[in-house]
């Protein structure tokens, strides 16, 4: 995945990613994105610590 430059304060965990950022509506969402080739885990949460809670538990399934 590539590391939107609209994210701010992003943290690296493990191999997922967790970025900041604003949408279309001004609301900020949390993005969990894993860096793993062709596993493809994308999620948006309403809190960074959701966020970081779901890049902490992410369990890769490409190895
Ligand atoms: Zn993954």
């Amino acid at each position: 995945m590539t590391v939107d430059r609209r994210f701010r304060s992003v943290a690296r965990i493990g191999s997922v990613w967790v970025g900041s950022a604003y949408d279309h509506y001004g609301r900020e969402k949390h993005t969990a994105a894993c860096t793993a080739p062709r596993c493809g885990f994308s999620v948006d949460y309403d809190s960074r610590a959701a966020a970081e809670l779901a890049a902490r538990t992410h369990r890769c399934p490409v190895r």
